[in-house]
């Protein structure tokens, strides 16, 4: 391993929290590097077309957000580091250290953008049948299903979201709830209800059945109770995600009971100089306030840099 290099911030993810960071970073004219353990974008890059990020009346691609973000980051000389992941950091000293498989940086501030990984169903057939019916990812896997049975699982904005983009592709599509009360609501959820290849079940999924690929899922019916069997090809699980934080955890950074960081109203975590911001805080769970925190870590940690490291 090289020798460490250093830096004024390190931000770790390139998610929207992470580059509107950089940006931000950059802007003020801090040497900014932004790790990132695959490419940019984060789960935004999966969002077939945001409508709900302010100044797009039309609705943005959370890719084409994403690569105006990043040609933003460029301007302000952002050093973009893709395929690194951030393995360990030490943060008790005030210059921290974080380190890739690559190198190591030391670092003034340090900001974690994480964001959070999906959240599995943990039922029997799931991982068995992981690529082969079941997938995490309708906007990847969506085209796969064209014409096709599918269930999405799941009672989140981002399920309804999922279960509207395969509507277009699937014959029938099935959402089912796991909850007894449909969260889902607004303009996606009334757009779902006027297709006429969705339905819904209330009710939990109990088992994904198949012999080699996806034959169908048992559910059970919350009310009647009854289990009740559907068949589909896939299956698309759309349950959220768990913050990515094990690495910082065990720097010492505090987290919930959940794992989401604890921050204060500065983006600040129980570190001096150590700042989140996005998903990993648990906050909105959205890409307006993924921008929004990273943005004000950005200004905070510029302003920690500057006022000494105090
Ligand atoms: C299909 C789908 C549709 C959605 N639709 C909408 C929508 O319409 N509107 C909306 O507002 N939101 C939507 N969302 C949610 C939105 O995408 C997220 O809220 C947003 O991406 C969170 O941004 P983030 O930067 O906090 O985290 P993420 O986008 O999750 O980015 C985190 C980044 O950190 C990286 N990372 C993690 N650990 C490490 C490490 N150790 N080292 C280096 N890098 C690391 C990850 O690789 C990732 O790139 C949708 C999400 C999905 C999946």
């Amino acid at each position: 391993m090289s020798e460490s290099q250093n830096a004024d911030v390190v931000i770790i993810g390139a998610g929207p929290a992470g580059l509107s960071a950089a940006i931000y970073t950059g802007w003020l004219g801090l040497k900014t590097v932004l790790m990132e353990a695959g490419v940019a974008g984060g789960r935004a890059y999966l969002a077939p077309k945001l409508e709900n990020y302010p100044g797009f009346p039309e609705g943005i691609k959370g890719s084409e957000l994403i690569e105006r973000m990043m040609q933003q980051a460029e301007r302000f000389k952002v050093q973009f580091n893709a395929d690194e992941e951030v393995v360990g950091i030490e943060v008790q000293d005030k210059t921290k250290r974080i380190v890739s498989r690559k190198q190591t940086y030391e670092t003034k501030a340090l900001i974690i953008a994480t964001g959070t990984q999906h959240r599995k169903l943990r039922v029997a057939g799931e991982s068995e049948f992981l690529g082969r019916g079941v997938s995490y990812c309708a906007t990847c896997d969506g085209p796969f299903f064209r014409k096709r049975a599918v269930a999405v699982v799941g009672n989140s904005e981002e399920a309804a979201i999922d279960a509207l983009a395969l509507s277009d592709l699937a014959n029938k599509v099935t959402v089912v709830s796991q909850l007894e009360v449909l969260e889902m609501e607004g303009t996606v959820l009334e757009r779902l209800r006027g297709k006429a290849n969705v339905d819904f079940v209330m009710g939990k999924v109990l088992e994904v059945e198949g012999n080699q690929v996806v034959k169908a899922i048992k559910i059970q019916d919350f009310a009647t109770k009854q289990e009740v069997e559907r068949e589909v090809n896939g299956v698309f699980v759309a349950l959220g995600g768990v913050p990515l934080t094990a690495i910082v955890q065990k720097a010492g950074i505090v987290t919930d009971r959940t794992g989401c960081l604890t921050v204060d109203r500065n983006m600040q975590t129980n570190v001096a100089g150590v700042f989140a911001a996005g998903d990993c805080t648990c906050g909105g769970m959205q890409v307006a306030t993924a921008v929004g925190e990273g943005a004000l870590a950005g200004m905070r940690a510029s302003a920690y840099i500057r006022r000494g490291g105090k």
